[in-house]
């Protein structure tokens, strides 16, 4: 039997790609103060098109501060007695530089063999188009949507998503749900149907080590003073043992070992190590005893991402610096406290210190813990089952080795469960210069959106009730 609303939508994809077109065309850079307009004109389409979708109480949504680029919320409670959704999207887009790159302007989209090419496109204006014409669809064919659906269009996710919090805790009320289904998330692979279900955390900080007062001259000091230069790479050498594990005393406190089930599930996965590492021209590294996969997704790093100190310029200068520098990212894994990670980590780095040197840490960048899905969440299920029927095959459970900012905030804030649902592909170039969209994508993600909302209909509130925190 025909799905009615499926068909409605499919028969709408000109419109939905002349949407897009249009949508695209707004150059809604959030971190170019210079392109408000863009950001305005981009909040004004999806505006027009909420209220031709008979949403409700549409506003936008800013911190206490009032600061920042505005979220778009609305919504359609039609469904009584059946959960509440929170779909999440961006309408900002990442910068178009370098603009000599591109071989059709960033914000003059253009389709050619089958892609839609222009900045946002595939981060995140299709994807989050594909959304709202399968909500409109419903409403078209049905007169109501099957569950109960709050929107949430961010204006900040490329630059960080500052507000993000703060709009979440002080629109709480308003903003409640049972989980969260985004929009947003590009899919691991093009050629895998996955569904990915953790990230890890990160945390950070830059190091200094001082020998002296100021920079001395290497004969008339050399020799009898300690170079910093020499201090930080015996710091940095002493981070690591030499098969990979980090040596940090503590450092691997709660992470736990893969499961037989985990090890099965990763084996399941189509990958191998050449496939993956010869494009990068590297070779596989990493801590001994661990797939690629499992060092990815299961295990913990730390990795110096610049260092610097002393005379760099042309020539050469006989100096001694008196200062050497250092900035430390981690990635964290589930189990790992991110705070007490990260002082372990100072803590080596301080015994490993000679007496003859000083470390003074700073440039905190924040610490966020890994994320995972609870295996058994309903919106997974919900995923999974549509997925299966739209496309015959079962989605793999994938995790991600990156960090998602968006599953942490509203994890930590709302105390609610996001299931990544984009029709984006990972090679679409989002971040970078011709970046675009398949129209395959349209259709598969019109049939995945149409389904995954029947599927959570099936469900009940009580069935979310375990998984919410707060
Ligand atoms: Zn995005």
């Amino acid at each position: 039997m025909t799905d009615q609303v499926l068909a409605h939508a499919l028969d709408r994809q000109r419109h939905l790609v002349d949407a897009l077109k249009a949508l695209a065309a707004c150059p809604s850079v959030g971190a170019d103060p210079a392109m408000a307009q863009g950001m305005e004109d981009a909040r004004r389409i999806i505006e027009a098109r909420l209220d031709a979708m008979g949403f409700k109480d549409r506003q936008r949504l800013t911190p206490a501060t009032r600061t920042g680029q505005p979220a778009i919320f609305a919504q359609r409670q039609d469904a009584p007695g059946k959960p509440t959704i929170l779909v999440y999207a961006h309408y900002d887009v990442q910068p178009p530089d370098p603009m000599d790159e591109w071989q059709s302007p960033a914000f003059e989209p253009e389709e050619r063999d089958g892609r839609i090419y222009g900045r946002g496109v595939s981060d995140d204006k299709g994807p989050m188009l594909i959304a709202l014409e399968a909500l409109a669809a419903f409403v078209a064919v049905e007169g109501k949507l099957p569950v109960n659906v709050k929107l949430l269009i961010e204006g900040e996710e490329e630059t960080g998503s500052p507000s993000l919090p703060g709009i979440l805790d002080r629109h709480r009320a308003l903003l409640a749900a049972d989980a969260v289904l985004s929009a947003d998330g590009a899919r691991w692979r093009p050629d895998l149907l996955a569904v990915n279900v953790g990230s890890r955390g990160n945390a950070g900080f830059e190091i200094r080590v001082r020998t002296a007062g100021p920079d001395l001259h290497s004969g008339r000091y050399g020799g009898i003073v300690a170079n910093p230069l020499h201090v930080l790479s015996t710091l940095v050498a002493g981070l690591h043992h030499p098969d990979g594990r980090i040596a940090a005393a503590g450092f691997y406190d709660g992470v736990a070992e893969p499961t037989a089930a985990e090890r099965d599930g990763l084996d399941a996965i189509p990958f191998s190590d050449p496939g993956f590492f010869t494009p990068l021209s590297a070779q596989p590294h990493g801590e001994a005893g661990y797939s690629t996969l499992e060092r990815l997704w299961m295990r913990p790093t730390l990795d110096v991402n610049g260092m610097w100190g002393g005379y760099t310029g042309a020539g050469s200068k006989t100096v001694i610096p008196h200062e050497a520098f250092a900035k430390l990212t981690m990635r964290l894994v589930p189990g790992q406290d991110p705070e007490a990670a990260k002082q372990a980590v100072i803590a080596h780095l301080e015994a490993l210190l000679p007496a003859h040197a000083t470390l003074e840490v700073s440039g905190d960048t924040g610490a966020t813990g890994a994320y995972t899905l609870p295996p058994d969440h309903p919106l997974l299920a919900a995923a999974i089952a549509a997925l299966r029927h739209t496309t015959g095959q079962t989605p793999l459970r994938v995790r991600i080795g990156a960090s998602l900012p968006l599953t942490e905030i509203v994890d930590r804030v709302l105390g609610l469960d996001t299931v990544m649902f984009s029709f984006a592909l990972s090679d679409e170039n989002f971040h970078a210069p011709n970046e675009f969209f398949r129209v395959s994508s349209i259709a598969e993600g019109l049939a995945a959106w149409v389904q995954i909302l029947r599927q959570i209909a099936l469900s009940q509130v009580a069935d979310f009730a375990p998984y919410r925190r707060a």
